[in-house]
């Protein structure tokens, strides 16, 4: 008996139709980020654990819970990457990027792994665009980044989409600030999940990123960030929402937004889609200013600020466009016999290599079942050869939307009138 196999749990296939939106997606993001001056990089899918470890920080679920671990036939621990950044940072420092330019602007694109419970826009394998801008400590680089991602989605046709900001001060603020956190909390011990209790007593801001519904009213009466930052990280946070007001991008203040990741200095934002076809998963995309990132994983102190955008959620909330997203043929040929099919082939191959899109079906057979296949490929024509054809050199293109005219086309001439030119 053979055995079944299915894709491993939380891993998705992407197939055509589908795929046509996420490749609009990809697209659209690297159009608009070549406008901005970003540039790809690709880094392997694994990394060495502590780099995550390090970067991500020990007390997010990311690296408690989520991450997939394994040691190589060499021993070595090993970990599917989870996100981005910390691949991008450790081959910042690894080309001694601040030896060649003075700002480093890079985005990439492709699959991250975590260990999560599934639902609806949450996945064990998910794809992330993340962009990242190295060497500007200036509130211009936050707002230009965030400016970058509401660009994109307005070229997605996604309006809908919030920025939300805040601010999680820096090493002179945060620590007074968490220790006030852990007080408050502490007080409201007897109300904490254990799961609660271990954030507690671990880094006790990551409680404001809890998903326990039960958190969310003492959540909501917690101390505010805001209320502790030092001058520093005020002025920058005071000029980061002037920019983006000057630009006319909409934003607005979360002052309970953390981030699930440790490594932030300064602004955080965060990208909500309150469209129900997500669920609960309506964080579309985030980022923020990490500024000791790099210097913690032993490079050289460079600010930087970058996002991650959750393609799959972008897909989802553009699925009812997937139609119009269809690629479409030129023309569909269909053969009546053997000598036809030969012609077929020799023309579908001249047609090709002059650009067109061009489909026919290699089993030939009947052309009813034929023009069947015509209308399946969504091609724009059909053209039908059989004896007469070939000696006349002529055809009938056929139109498969209403909208097209129908006419008669010498067989020369097809390339010119597919390009609209006859
Ligand atoms: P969430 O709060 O939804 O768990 P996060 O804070 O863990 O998100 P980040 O690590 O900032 O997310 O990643 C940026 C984006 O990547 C998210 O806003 C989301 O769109 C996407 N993303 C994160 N985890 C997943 C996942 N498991 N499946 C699908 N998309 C994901
Ligand atoms: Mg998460």
């Amino acid at each position: 008996m053979s055995q079944k196999y299915a894709a491993v749990k939380g891993m998705n296939d992407l197939l055509p139709p589908d795929i046509a939106v996420w490749q609009h997606v990809e697209r659209t993001a690297r159009k608009t980020l070549l406008r901005y001056g970003f540039h790809e990089i690709r880094t392997p899918i694994v990394e060495d654990t502590a780099l995550f470890v390090r970067s991500v920080g020990e007390g997010t679920d990311i690296v408690g819970k989520e991450m997939y671990t394994f040691d190589d036939k060499g021993g070595r621990s090993i970990t599917l990457r989870p996100e981005g950044t910390a691949s991008a940072a450790r081959a910042y420092i690894e080309h001694a990027m601040h030896q060649k330019e003075a700002v480093t602007r890079w985005f990439y694109m492709g699959p991250m792994f975590r260990y999560e419970r599934m639902k609806t826009g949450r996945y064990r394998q998910f794809y992330q665009l993340g962009v990242e801008a190295y060497g500007v400590a200036e509130p211009a680089q936050d707002v230009e980044v965030m400016e970058c991602v509401m660009h994109w989605l307005q070229e997605l046709g996604l309006k809908d989409v919030k920025l939300q900001v805040n601010s999680l001060g820096d090493e002179t603020c945060r620590p007074a600030f968490a220790a006030r956190v852990k007080e408050y909390f502490e007080a409201h011990r007897e109300q904490l999940s254990p799961d609660a209790l271990e954030t507690l007593s671990k880094n006790p801001l990551r409680l404001f990123d809890s998903k326990e519904e039960a958190l969310k009213p003492l959540i909501a009466k917690a101390p505010i960030l805001f209320d502790s930052l030092d001058d520093a990280s005020r002025n920058h946070f005071t000029e980061v929402t002037r920019q983006l007001s000057m630009l006319g991008v909409p934003y607005e203040l979360n002052p309970r937004l953390v981030r699930g990741l440790d490594y932030y200095t300064r602004t955080v934002f965060e990208f909500i889609a309150a469209d129900p076809v997500l669920g609960t998963a309506s964080a579309v995309g985030g980022g923020g200013r990490y500024d000791n990132l790099i210097s913690e994983l032993g490079g050289p102190k460079t600010p930087a600020v970058g996002f991650a955008m959750g393609l799959d959620r972008l897909a989802l909330l553009l699925n009812g466009r997937s139609d119009a997203l269809q690629h479409r043929p030129d023309l569909f040929l269909v053969s009546v016999d053997a000598a036809a099919h030969d012609e077929v082939m020799r023309l579908a191959r001249s047609l090709r290599h002059q650009g067109l899109a061009v489909e026919f079906d290699a089993r030939a057979g009947s052309v009813k079942s034929q023009m069947k296949r015509a209308d399946k490929s969504r091609a724009m024509y059909a053209l039908v050869l059989g004896e007469k054809e070939l000696a006349e050199q002529k055809g009938n293109l056929k139109p498969m939307r209403e909208e097209l005219p129908a006419r008669e086309v010498q067989l020369e001439d097809l390339a010119r009138v597919l390009k609209g030119l006859g």
